[in-house]
């Protein structure tokens, strides 16, 4: 991975809004008004913070992308002073057992360029406690955190626990004070999830404390706050009590205006942050344009909430193969802000099947040296040969993304893997506790142990994290994402594996539907039985592609044609931009 610096940032960000047509922005933004980004998670080890999934990688490509148009951003969240790693083991001393424990580790934010600024405080539990603010500064962005030795890990604890809650008013509140100790006015505040609420109450209650009108404060905040919500349905959301508000949130508010009406969006004694996020934010987005449309949420008027999509893009130079990016630029299908060309459709067109077989074969080399120090469910260290085929499935390995449906019938997956000698990669951290997910993991193992030919093709890498993310979208040939259709929110993993000219087989949800279903291998089914016998045949005609060129051109470029203005990180911020001025 890079070092947590880009170095090929554009010189002026004047240059970078007039190639947007947004000249506007250089009023709207500067360095003392900044545009300011709050996410509990992020995703970005290079700096020092080891986020859970989707949500923090959203986040932490947001601030890539921002630094690298020189574009005013700065990223509050917790750094959390240690990080859960994922250690996965089986053995055979007494038939098969899996060792499976989760470990935490200590990180030191000084080791990672952190510099401490100052202490803030703020009341928890009738008590005070004294939070460090740390900053990092990455050129035209910085990442501010604030953190204690007792704030513990990401997602610790249940979530509507009162952890949760001390971590969330920690950053709201505490957050806050640090923005104004490095003397920055947020120009807009977007909140990454509602984790993040209390930091847009933190200003609700300053600008009534300072003397503004009540409801010329909730007005003022309600313009320059947005909400990107990444769940889709809201009942599934936790609450907090009024019990738990009153010792941890109201002893935070000075003015007596904004606990009335804070206390007054209680139901029965309970509140989700939702909505009193719609409340305070009158700008909403979802992560794709499907997501947009389904997600149901209302308002405490009980009126459904309308929210713009704004699809999650990746930062492509993050996630992309060095000489793949090169290639796109040479070939001018993306420019210099990584933005497809005026005429990107027919660049795309140039490409051909030879340079994609060149450069994935360069992107084997490259995930074949992230392999040798990351050891597979035996404790080994693969090497996928340089002329196998290689399927690879990544991601949190929940419920809803159904890691297992390649597995349903194992006689299928072993004649695709052995005819078309072609490994299967799986990684995907399961949530500490889940212990369904944990069942599953295991009934996976142990079928994979029991069989030659499984077990000499398909592997699992525990611990995922960027680093595996990253090498097995620049090292497979195959990518299998197959959510639940209707519950990805959009997910960005299928989008590292287009950028790396991978061939995606995918049902038809989250930010793959904002193109037609003909622009990809598309698994789809009235129910699941029929989704899985679809499965089969779409990764057959996935390998079959990698030996004929014809189609396997037809294939990518179709792939990049339909997605590259989709996975742009550039274009996503652009997309913010629009929504926010
Ligand atoms: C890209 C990435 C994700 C995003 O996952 P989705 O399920 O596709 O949203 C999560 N974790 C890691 C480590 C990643 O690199």
């Amino acid at each position: 991975m890079n070092d947590g610096h880009s170095e090929d940032n554009i010189d002026d960000v004047a240059e970078f809004y007039a190639a947007i047509d947004r000249q506007h922005l250089t009023k709207a933004l500067s360095k003392t008004r900044p545009y300011t980004y709050w996410t509990i998670e992020l995703y970005d080890k290079a700096n020092g913070i080891r986020g859970g999934g989707g949500l923090g990688v959203l986040a932490a490509d947001t601030r890539r992308v921002a630094e690298r148009m020189n574009v005013p951003l700065v990223v509050v969240t917790p750094f959390y002073p240690s990080e859960q790693h994922q250690f996965t083991k089986i053995h055979h001393e007494n038939g098969f057992s899996l060792e499976n424990h989760t470990d935490s580790i200590a990180v030191d934010y000084a080791a990672y360029g952190f510099k401490f600024l100052n202490t803030v405080m703020i009341h928890c539990n009738s008590g005070i406690v004294s939070l460090d603010v740390i900053e990092k500064k990455l050129g035209s962005t910085r990442i501010i955190s604030v953190t204690e030795p007792g704030f513990g890990e990401l997602y610790s604890g249940e979530s509507g626990s009162d952890h949760r809650l001390y971590q969330e008013v920690a950053l709201g509140f505490g957050g806050y004070q640090a923005l104004k100790l490095c003397g920055l006015k947020p120009s807009i505040m977007q909140l990454n999830e509602v984790a993040t609420f209390f930091s847009a109450l933190a200003r609700l209650d300053e600008l009534v404390a300072s003397g503004m009108d009540f409801y010329e404060a909730v007005v003022y905040t309600r313009k320059h706050t947005l909400y990107t919500n990444h769940t889709l349905v809201q009942a599934a959301e936790a609450t907090f009590s009024y019990e738990q508000f009153e010792r941890y949130v109201f002893p935070n508010l000075s003015s007596p205006a904004v606990k009335k009406w804070l206390s007054d969006k209680f139901e029965n004694g309970k509140l989700m942050l939702s909505s009193v996020t719609i409340e305070i934010a009158e700008l909403r987005s979802g992560v794709s344009k499907l997501h947009a449309r389904v997600a149901n949420y209302h308002d405490l008027a009980g009126k459904k909430v309308k929210f713009k999509a704004v699809t999650n893009g990746i930062d492509m130079p993050t996630w992309t193969a060095r000489n793949i990016l090169a290639y796109f630029e040479r070939q001018g299908i993306i420019d210099k802000f990584y933005l497809p060309t005026e005429d990107y459709k027919t660049a795309i067109d140039t490409v051909k099947a030879e340079d994609i077989k060149t450069l994935k074969a360069s992107g084997r080399r490259e995930l074949n040296t992230v392999l040798a120090r990351r050891p597979d469910q035996y404790g080994n260290f693969l090497n996928i040969p340089e002329d196998a085929l290689l399927f690879e499935f990544k991601r949190r390995f929940v419920d809803y993304k159904r890691p297992w449906l390649p597995f349903t019938h194992p006689e299928a997956m072993k004649d695709i893997l052995e005819r078309n000698n072609a490994h299967y990669i799986f990684a995907g951290r399961v949530h500490e506790g889940d212990n369904r997910m944990m069942e599953r993991l295991t009934a996976l193992l142990k079928l994979i142990d029991s069989d030659e030919i499984l077990k000499a093709r398909v592997h699992y890498l525990p611990d995922y994290d960027e680093e595996l993310g990253r090498a097995l979208s620049i090292g497979s040939n195959i990518s299998i994402n197959t959510p639940i259709v209707g519950l990805e929110a959009c997910g960005t993993s299928w989008m590292k594996d287009i950028a790396n000219l991978g061939l995606l087989v995918s049902t038809h949800d989250g930010g793959v539907a904002d193109a037609s279903s003909d622009s990809y291998l598309c698994v789809y089914g009235d129910n699941e039985t029929e989704e899985i016998d679809v499965l089969y045949s779409r990764m057959s005609e996935a390998a079959s592609a990698w030996n004929n060129d014809t189609s396997l051109e037809y294939l990518i470029k179709t792939e990049l044609k339909a997605y590259l203005p989709v996975i742009s990180g550039t274009r996503m911020l652009k997309d913010y931009l629009d929504l926010l001025f």
